[in-house]
C-alpha cells in the first residue's frame, strides 16, 4: 500500500487581514545583510567546517561585504567557541564588521556565550527560544506563559552580562523561533515582554527576527505575517525588524522579499543557501535580483566563480549547475532560437544603453562570466549559435546562406558525437567542408585587366597538365567562372558571394564564401587570401573541385 497521502496533511491557515499595504511597496535600497554562513549554515553541514574552513570562509564574507556576520554557537560547540576567541584575539574583525553570535535562553549558556566574546569591540548577543503551538505542546510541555517566562529570564540574563562587560558595545537580538507557527498575537506578546526587559532606543535598537524557521506558507502570507507583526509591536522605531527564511517550499528569497516589502528591515541568509534541510534563504540569489533591478545590492559578486569555488570547499556541498546567478549553466544558451535572439541583441548592443538582452537578466561579465560561455553548440543549436562561435572564435562571418548550409553539417556531428562542440571542431568541420578541396584543379598565376570588359588570363594546374585559361565579362569573377566553365565543360554559375576581412592574424587577410552552382548542383565554398579577387577565385576552384570529386565518386 502507498503512503502517498494528500488527506494526512492540512493547509495552513491565512491571517485574516483587511488593509494590507505590502503588495503595493516597491523595494528600493538593500535591506541590511547577515550572513549566516558560519553558524546555520556549519549546523547544518555533513561535516562541520574546521576552524580553518571557518577561516577561510569568514574572510570571504568580508571581502563580499556583510557588515554583520553570525560566526558561531559558541556555548554549544568547541570549534565555534576557539574560532570567536581567533577572530577576537588575533585582531581579524574589520573594524566596520559586528560579529554576532547564537545562543539559547539559559544562563549557563548566555554566560559561555559572553565568555566567547570576551574583548571583542561590538557584537550582536542573538538570544531565541521556540514559541511555535507544536514546540510548546509537544517538544517543551509548557503552556504560552512557561514559553514568555523562558524568553523574558533569558533577555534578563542577557542584559546582565553585557553590563559587565561594558567596555564592549553590545546589541541584542531575540527570536521567537518557529514564529511562523506560532499565532501572530502570542508572538508579539513574547517580543514585547522581552523588549520590556532590554529598553530599546531609536538611537539604540534591538534587532527582533523573526524566523520561517520552517518554510509553512506561500510567501504572501509570511509577508502578512511580518506587516501584521510591525504594525502591533511595540517599540517599533527601537527595533529594527530582521526577517530570517528557510526554503523548504523553495521560496525562501521570495518570501524574504516579500517581508521587506511588508516592513522588515534587515535578512538573514546564506551564500548560495547553505543551510538546514533545503536550506536557508540564498543571500547571492536576493542581492542579484536587486541588482538586476538596478538596486546597489551592497554586497560585491564581482568575482563568483572565486565565490562558489570557496563555499563549495568550505560546505564541501556541490552548486547546483542552474543555481540563479551563480551556477555553471546560467549563462548558457543551447537552444537555437534563444542563441539566435541573443547573437541579435549583443550585436546590437551599445556599452552605454541599459542592459536589454533577450534570454539573459544579467551581463554575464559583471559577475567575471564571459560571452564565450553563453553560447555552447550541441545537437539543439541552431545556426545562430554556430555563427555566434565561429565569428567570435575564428572571426567568421558567415552570411546567412551559408549558415544554413553549415549548422545540418554541424548538427549531424554533434548527433554523432552526442555532445558539445567545441569551437575548435567546429572550425576544423568548418575546414574540411568548405576551404579543403584542392584537387584536380588548383589556381595558378592570373592577370586581370579591365577596358570594355573585365579580363581574366589565368593559370590552372589541371590533374595531369597545367593550361591557361581566358574570360571576358562584365566584373572579374563572372569572367573567371566563363573560362572556367569553357574550359570544364561545365554549367557554372556564382549564385551567392561574400567576402570580409579577416582580423585574426598579424596579416589583412580576405576571406570569400560561395555557393556556385555547376551542371544543377549547389556547391558552397570558402576560401582565405591576401588579395580578396585571388581569395574569391580559389573559393570558386574549390567548388569546382567538389563538383568533379562528387561526380568521380559516381562513377566510380
Ligand atoms: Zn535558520
Amino acid at each position: 500500500m502507498s503512503g502517498f497521502d494528500h488527506t494526512k496533511y492540512s493547509a495552513f491557515a491565512p491571517i485574516k487581514m483587511a488593509n494590507r499595504t505590502w503588495p503595493d511597496q516597491v523595494i528600493t535600497h538593500a535591506p541590511n545583510w547577515c550572513s549566516v554562513d558560519l553558524r546555520d549554515g556549519n549546523q547544518a553541514l555533513i561535516e562541520p567546517m574546521t576552524v580553518a574552513q571557518k577561516q577561510e570562509l569568514f574572510k570571504l564574507l568580508v571581502k563580499v561585504g556583510f557588515k554583520e556576520i553570525e560566526v558561531g554557537f559558541p556555548a554549544a560547540s568547541q570549534p565555534d567557541f576557539d574560532f570567536v576567541r581567533w577572530l577576537i584575539e588575533e585582531d581579524q574583525i574589520p573594524e566596520d564588521v559586528t560579529i554576532q553570535v547564537l545562543t539559547q535562553a539559559r544562563d549557563t549558556l548566555i554566560e559561555r556565550t559572553f565568555e566567547s566574546l570576551k574583548g571583542v569591540k561590538r557584537a550582536i548577543v542573538h538570544v531565541y527560544n521556540s514559541t511555535s503551538k507544536v514546540q510548546r505542546e509537544q517538544v517543551f510541555k509548557l503552556d504560552q506563559q512557561g514559553i514568555i517566562d523562558i524568553a523574558v529570564n533569558g533577555a534578563k540574563h542577557v542584559k546582565y552580562c553585557a553590563e559587565l562587560a561594558p567596555e564592549t558595545q553590545w546589541t541584542f537580538e531575540y527570536s521567537p523561533e518557529s514564529f511562523t507557527g506560532t499565532e501572530m498575537e502570542f508572538a508579539v506578546e513574547v517580543v514585547n515582554q522581552v523588549l520590556d526587559v532590554w529598553q530599546p532606543t531609536p538611537s539604540h535598537k534591538a534587532i527582533v527576527n523573526l524566523p520561517a524557521t520552517v518554510e509553512v506558507s506561500t510567501p504572501n502570507v509570511y509577508a502578512d505575517q511580518i506587516e501584521w507583526f510591525c504594525n502591533q509591536v511595540n517599540y517599533r522605531d527601537a527595533i529594527e525588524v530582521s526577517v530570517h527564511t528557510h526554503n523548504d517550499r523553495g521560496c525562501g528569497v521570495a518570501a524574504a522579499e516579500l517581508a521587506v516589502m511588508a516592513g522588515a528591515q534587515r535578512v538573514e541568509g546564506t551564500l548560495l543557501g547553505n543551510g538546514e534541510r533545503t536550506g536557508n534563504m540564498d543571500v547571492v540569489t536576493m542581492a542579484m535580483n536587486l541588482y538586476s533591478q538596478g538596486i546597489d545590492p551592497k554586497l560585491d559578486f564581482e568575482d563568483m566563480d572565486e565565490i562558489v569555488r570557496t563555499v563549495k570547499k568550505c560546505t564541501q556541498l556541490p552548486v547546483h549547475p542552474r543555481h540563479p546567478y551563480a551556477g555553471e549553466l546560467v549563462y548558457t544558451a543551447f537552444s537555437g532560437s534563444h542563441q539566435d535572439a541573443i547573437k541579435k541583441c549583443l550585436d546590437l548592443r551599445n556599452n552605454e544603453d541599459k542592459w536589454e538582452v533577450a534570454y539573459l537578466p544579467i551581463d554575464p561579465t559583471d559577475l567575471g562570466r564571459s560571452y564565450e560561455e553563453v553560447i555552447r553548440v550541441n545537437s539543439q543549436s541552431g545556426k545562430g549559435g554556430i555563427a555566434y562561435t565561429l565569428e567570435q572564435d575564428c572571426g567568421f562571418q558567415l552570411p546567412r546562406w551559408l549558415q544554413v548550409s553549415f549548422s545540418s553539417i554541424v548538427q549531424s556531428f554533434a548527433e554523432h558525437t552526442a555532445s558539445v562542440v567545441s569551437s575548435e571542431d567546429m572550425k576544423k568541420l568548418f575546414e574540411a567542408t568548405y576551404m579543403s578541396h584542392e584537387q584536380p584543379y588548383r589556381l595558378g598565376a592570373y592577370t586581370h585587366s579591365r577596358n570594355t570588359y573585365d579580363e581574366i588570363i589565368a593559370k590552372l594546374q589541371g590533374p595531369t597538365t597545367s593550361v591557361e585559361i581566358t574570360g571576358k565579362d562584365h566584373g572579374a569573377l563572372n569572367a573567371f567562372t566563363q573560362a572556367l566553365s569553357e574550359w570544364t565543360d561545365t554549367k557554372i554559375d556564382v549564385q551567392e558571394y561574400h567576402e570580409h576581412a579577416l582580423s585574426h592574424g598579424s596579416d589583412a587577410q580576405a576571406i570569400s564564401y560561395v555557393q556556385v552552382n555547376i551542371n544543377g548542383k549547389k556547391l558552397e565554398s570558402a576560401a582565405i587570401h591576401e588579395d580578396t579577387l585571388t581569395s574569391s577565385m580559389n573559393a570558386i576552384v574549390a567548388s569546382v573541385n567538389q563538383y568533379f570529386n562528387l561526380v568521380e565518386l559516381a562513377v566510380a
